[in-house]
């Protein structure tokens, strides 16, 4: 039998398109394949059988011919699927099933892509490790002792075990890089806005993106070129030029500024002009996203109160107790501690001195990063500057944990698009810079890779 989890995306969409395999075909191989990575917390083969068999016909008749068509695509938990549950890897939705769909997932519908399964997260999208999750701690197929990386941790471990070809993920602050990097593979976050945020259950309003998790560049870019554009559901959401694949651009005149221990051979072996750049304001990144992502999650996550939907108590008896029990139940630790921390930094007395402060300093952090990015083409950082963690070893420090973000929390504080590649190391754009982003990794696939 084909192993076609060896198969790139736009690769086993060519093959739906020249008949040599049908989307049902397809979407029953992976859902037959056992998870050995506790990366998804939902999949239904009939539900999914049923979807590709749909999309198949119209394949057959013509009217879907999309590059990705039949192909089936992963979905973080956070992203509202109809009729499939989104529990945010939390006990609080875990019985919740949104009737519509996120304008992300009517896009990809609409390309013909079958919806194969929800994937586990951190809760909530808080974390960088995936072990916050209400649904146990997803495994990294690379070494099943450590860590996939989080939040968007199932999403990058079943493409990565080759239970589904890609998948979208959600990066508030390096959600989709970090574990795309973790499991050897490529993390696209876009400019904020670039990507509707319609049907994504709120973290923090103002850093959250929706992106891509795949084998290869190429399919990263089909994949934004779907989900992209604006949305009349999504007042942020902004008109993004679709990606134009060039897998030639000259790189003579590429200029690239490089933080912290970011390694630059392959560039350099480009011709590429690289440099060593530093950031004044980078040791405030953390602790300004942290009280950011903190204030806006304690407000959005205010709506969890037991009685319109999600968990609530059963041992509850007065109203208060509905509100608290439900909430004491619902949420885990991870979770609990942000939405005290965001009520903190919120509350009169406090709210000048560190909500206030935090975005003046977000707002001077992204000053420095355009100015970084007038003297340069691109800004190139590690996306973590330790491999993936042993499983288990990472929520006791939690400090540790919360710095090991600051390179990732960057694109978010400024709304850049950033592009993670397999090694470790991801590129900053300009805003809108997505399309130079692939390419130049095109260009670096080709050149180092020979593909
Ligand atoms: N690790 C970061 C956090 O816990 C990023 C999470 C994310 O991007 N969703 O907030």
């Amino acid at each position: 039998m084909t192993d076609y989890s060896s198969f790139t995306a736009l690769q086993l969409g060519e093959m739906i398109k020249n008949r040599e395999l049908t989307s049902p075909e397809l979407c029953e191989y992976f859902l037959n394949k056992a998870d050995g990575f506790n990366s998804f917390i939902y999949r239904d083969k009939d539900a999914v059988m049923k979807q590709a068999q749909t999309v198949q016909k119209a394949i057959e008749s013509g009217r879907l011919n999309s590059f990705l068509a039949g192909v089936p695509i992963a979905i973080k938990d956070n992203i509202c699927v109809k009729g499939m549950p989104a529990s945010c890897g939390s006990k609080m939705l875990e019985s919740f099933v949104p009737p519509y769909d996120a304008t992300v997932v009517s896009r990809i519908k609409n390309a013909g892509m079958v919806v194969i399964g929800k994937t586990n997260m951190d809760e909530f999208a808080m974390g960088s490790t995936g072990e916050t999750s209400h649904f146990g701690a997803v495994k990294n197929p690379l070494d099943v002792s450590r860590a996939a990386g989080g939040s968007s941790s199932g999403s990058a471990a079943a493409v990565a075990g080759g239970l589904a070809p890609l998948s979208l993920g959600s990066d508030t602050g390096g959600s989709v890089r970090l574990p795309a990097a973790y499991c050897g593979l490529y993390g696209l976050k876009p400019t904020y806005g670039a990507v509707s945020r319609f049907g994504l259950i709120a973290y923090a309003s103002s850093l959250d993106t929706v992106g891509a998790i795949c084998k290869t560049a190429e399919d990263a870019a089909v994949l934004f070129n779907a989900i992209s554009g604006v949305d009349k559901k999504d007042s942020t959401s902004i008109n993004s030029e679709k990606i134009v694949i060039n897998k030639n651009i000259k790189t003579s005149n590429i200029k690239i500024s490089i933080l912290g221990n970011a390694k630059s051979e392959a560039f350099k072996a480009l011709n590429i002009n690289v440099e060593n750049a530093e950031l004044s304001l980078l040791k405030y990144a953390v602790p300004a996203y942290y009280i950011i992502a903190c204030a806006e999650a304690s407000s959005n996550l205010a709506r969890y109160d037991g009685i319109r939907y999600g968990h609530r108590s059963d041992k509850a008896k007065t109203l208060d107790e509905v509100y608290t029990l439900s909430r004491t139940e619902g949420f885990g630790f991870e979770v609990k501690k942000r939405i005290m921390l965001g009520n903190f930094v919120l509350s009169s007395g406090y709210f000048d001195e560190y909500y206030l402060k935090a975005l003046k300093v977000r707002g001077m952090i992204k000053s420095e990063l355009l100015s970084l990015l007038e003297k340069s083409d691109y800004i190139l950082a590690p996306v973590s500057e330790n491999g993936a963690p042993l499983l288990g070893q990472s929520l006791e420090k939690p400090l540790d944990m919360y710095s090991g973000d600051v390179f990732n929390v960057l694109a978010n504080l400024a709304g850049l698009p950033a592009l993670s590649l397999p090694g470790g190391v991801q590129l900053i754009g300009k805003p809108n810079s997505e399309e130079s982003l692939i390419n130049l990794a095109l260009k670096l696939e080709k050149e180092i890779y020979g593909i």
